[in-house]
């Protein structure tokens, strides 16, 4: 990989982007990381199971260090789950309710003969159901791999023969709509419980799951599961290509927990909303597991965006910990702020943010906006968990990741021709963001793809496919995937840097960058844009854009093109794929789309 040193042009120097620090004394206070250096030096990750309960016989179960282990600890009476449904209903579960519910489930699973280790699909929206399909299913042992409910047929095909998936929970429509005619073609489904949502009949070899939950035990023996078993099986989103099963293990909740405490600064006096679909790790790493083990109630909402909603949800729910995307972020500034100040925010304590570079943009806006910034941190499917953060107690520096971790060593390193790697020890270099094996949440494989699986690892490091830098002061700063990254008249460039700048001009509201051939340069970089909606594309506009990023970021970096998009296409966890924009642009097959979301062109 080429080495080269890429400076962060003004954009630390700008004002308005400068480090963000903390004023409010009594949050810092109340902060569970607080002396950052000492911690992360002492940690030990033996001591941080030793936090968590353990199953009576020994064992690790994820299921109930989530829900039944806090029964023992004066919680069952306390609010766990509190579902708000799309039509305006709500539904709460107690510690104790979801305890029985899970059981309930588990009883259901067992009564049909599911052994440890076969894998359980569940297929639905932000339901209840859903969430106790998942502690049901890990508390008979069975491996919880989740859907999006917006996936078409063969998407969700694909995954669960990769799955040989045994059992499937989803509902009715959905049943009918999208698996009924191949499920013959998955010899090993042998389950399928339906959730009625209709009056219609439910179809042959199909399980009513109300009435079997209804028939049920309330009692049951969580299996003795081992912290080496499996327990998840996640595809990742898609982004770069044909989504990968990632597999995790029950002492992954070891992580889970721990990084809910530090990172997402998790209290049991929280109200903690998620607004991820666990049809995506983020929504069962940080949407069901790592906020039960902590014992906050959290919000599940079945609805989708809506700027409206989500600050009534806010208000009207008293959220204190609020974990969200970029893509979310954007679509609220792009509502303006004009619709924030019309509700009271202010029970929001901790802001924090996934998936997608955080343009610094956004961090200023949400600082003015809700008094607090987003905490961007980073992470992937295969790392089952947090590994680089911005912490409460801590300087937010916007455009930045944050630092590892306590228990998490990462590094930035370089490839050799041999396969190896180095690293680069030198602040502000680029080069691959690379993490230290060891931690309890890291995926134990690919699917079926050992091979892929092994490719990730050299010399003692786990290589993520990102390209990064760390400042002098041990943050990170992303600069894009190693395969978005733009090769121009011997530069090389970030997409991250560019969309950002552009992030920085009042008409945009969001951008996605990436390199075409050009015969002198090599590459150049192109710009697709989405406007505010009070913006009409012109010809003036892409001219005061061009200028404005040239003036930011020079004229070998700037865009040579803009192309204005009423919507960019995103993956369904709300990534820009860049390869899509560039297949398009080439003329080129566009690959794997099974989990591409919006698609106006
Ligand atoms: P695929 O691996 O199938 O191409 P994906 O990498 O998007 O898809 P995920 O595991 O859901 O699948 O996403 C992890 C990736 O998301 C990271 O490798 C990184 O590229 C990006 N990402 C996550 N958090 C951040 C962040 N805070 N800043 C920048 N990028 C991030
Ligand atoms: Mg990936």
């Amino acid at each position: 990989m080429l080495r080269l040193e890429l400076g962060i042009p003004n954009r630390r120097s700008k004002p308005s982007l400068d480090t963000i620090h903390k004023q409010d004394p009594a949050l810092l206070q109340r902060a569970n990381l607080r002396d950052y250096d000492s911690v992360y030096g002492r940690f030990s990750w033996l001591e941080a199971r030793a936090e968590l309960d353990g199953l009576p016989g020994g064992g690790l179960n994820i299921a109930f260090e989530a829900v039944d282990r806090h029964l023992a600890h004066g919680r069952s009476e306390k609010v766990a789950l509190r579902w708000l449904g799309k039509d305006g209903g709500q539904q709460d579960f107690t510690y104790g309710a979801l305890a029985a519910q899970s059981n309930r489930f588990a009883s259901v699973l067992k009564g049909f003969g599911l052994e440890r280790g076969a894998v359980v699909f569940g297929l639905m929206g932000r339901r209840p159901e859903l969430y106790l399909t998942a502690l049901g299913a890990w508390k008979n042992g069975n491996v919880f791999s989740p859907l999006f409910s917006a996936f078409g047929p063969e998407p969700l095909k694909a995954r669960m023969t990769i799955g040989r998936a045994q059992a499937l929970v989803t509902t009715d429509r959905l049943y009918s709509r999208k698996v009924a005619a191949w499920r013959s073609e998955l010899p090993d489904l042998r389950l399928v419980l339906l959730l009625r949502t209709t009056d219609k009949a439910l179809p042959p070899d199909t399980v009513d799951l109300t009435a079997a939950l209804a028939e049920a035990s309330e009692v049951f023996e969580i299996a003795e599961t081992e912290p080496e078993d499996r327990a998840l099986l996640h595809f990742t989103s898609g982004t770069t290509g044909k989504p990968k099963g990632a597999i995790h293990v029950h002492e992954a909740v070891v992580a889970h927990h721990i990084t809910g405490r530090y990172a997402l600064d998790l209290h049991p006096g929280d109200v903690y909303w998620c607004t991820a679909d666990p049809g995506w790790v983020t929504g069962t790493s940080y949407g069901i597991v790592a906020p039960l083990t902590n014992g906050v109630t959290m919000i599940v909402d079945e609805a989708e965006f809506d700027a409206e909603r989500w600050y009534g949800i806010i208000q009207d729910r008293k959220v204190t910990v609020w974990y969200t995307a970029p893509t979310a972020i954007r679509m609220l500034m792009r509502a303006g702020r004009g619709v924030a100040d019309r509700y009271d925010l202010s029970s929001l304590r901790f802001l924090a943010s996934v998936g997608e570079p955080l343009n610094p943009e956004a961090v200023v806006w949400s600082q003015e906006t809700f008094g607090k910034p987003f905490h961007d941190n980073w992470w992937q499917t295969e790392t089952g968990g947090i590994m680089i953060a911005n912490f409460a107690a801590e300087d937010v520096k916007p455009g930045s990741m944050g630092r590892p971790l306590p228990g998490i060593t990462a590094g930035i390193v370089e490839r050799r021709p041999d396969g190896g790697v180095e690293e680069i020890a030198k602040p502000m270099a680029m080069g691959e963001l690379a993490l230290r094996p060891g931690w309890p949440s890291m995926m134990r494989g690919y699917l079926d793809e050992e091979a892929r699986y092994q490719k990730c690892f050299a010399d003692g490091w786990y290589l993520s496919g990102d390209l990064a830098m760390r400042d002098s002061d041990g943050y990170f700063w992303f600069v894009g995937r190693a395969d978005d990254v733009i090769k121009s008249a011997g530069h090389l460039i970030g997409p991250f840097e560019v969309e950002s700048a552009l992030m920085e001009h009042p008409a945009v509201a969001e951008v996605g960058v990436i390199g075409i051939p050009d015969e002198t340069a090599g590459e150049v970089v192109k710009a697709y844009v989405g406007l505010k909606p009070q913006f009409e594309a012109s010809d003036a506009l892409r001219r005061e854009l061009l200028g404005h990023a040239r003036k930011r970021l020079g004229p070998a970096v700037a865009p040579r093109d803009i192309a204005f998009r009423a919507n960019l296409p995103k993956t369904r966890s709300g990534k820009i794929m860049r390869r899509l924009l560039k297949a398009r642009e080439l003329g080129l097959p566009e690959g794997d789309l099974s989990t591409l979301e919006s698609d106006e062109r």
